[in-house]
């Protein structure tokens, strides 16, 4: 597992914002590596950082995800993301893994984002930490950007830049 650091964050802000479950994700990561069977799939790429994903997802004809996993290379918290990610949306339909999509990426990126989350997203409350370092959004966000380019379709790998 490669976890590249570029960490401008003291000692206290390093400790608080890698909680345990983020260190738990990035050193084991959840559905990591090609999924064969794959229909849907999307790359997201964080120049930023030097965070390289590649999201798989095989959907259902009835539009649920019954599989994900994903590839790639970057840092703690895009990997931790990106695993979260993948063990959220197996077995949920696509309208609600495009509403998980959008309410997390608006609330990483917004600073007083409310404190309230859906039940099933209680888990990413460890990733808001990054809310208060604004050039570790976009490690954090990489992935639900992928999840949306890939389940409605575009090819084009998705930059946060
Ligand atoms: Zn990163």
């Amino acid at each position: 597992m490669m976890v590249a650091g570029t960490h401008d964050a003291n000692a206290d802000d390093v400790s608080d914002l890698y909680r345990e479950l983020i260190i738990d994700h990035s050193r084991h990561p959840r559905h990591f590596g090609q999924l064969d069977n794959a229909t849907h799939v999307a790359e997201g790429i964080n120049p930023l950082c030097g965070d390289r994903l590649r999201l798989y997802l095989q959907l259902d004809e009835d539009d649920s995800i019954r599989d994900a996993s994903f590839e790639g290379s970057g840092c703690a918290i895009s990997v931790a993301s990106a695993s979260l990610l993948t063990d959220l949306v197996i077995g949920i339909d696509t309208s609600r893994a495009l509403a998980y999509s959008k309410e997390i990426t608006e609330r990483l990126s917004t600073a007083d984002a409310p404190a309230d989350l859906a039940v099933e997203l209680e888990k990413l409350m460890a990733l808001d930490g990054v809310r208060r370092f604004p050039s570790r959004v976009k490690c954090a966000t990489l992935a639900w950007h992928a999840l949306k380019s890939a389940l409605l379709g575009k090819q084009a790998a998705v930059s946060t830049e």
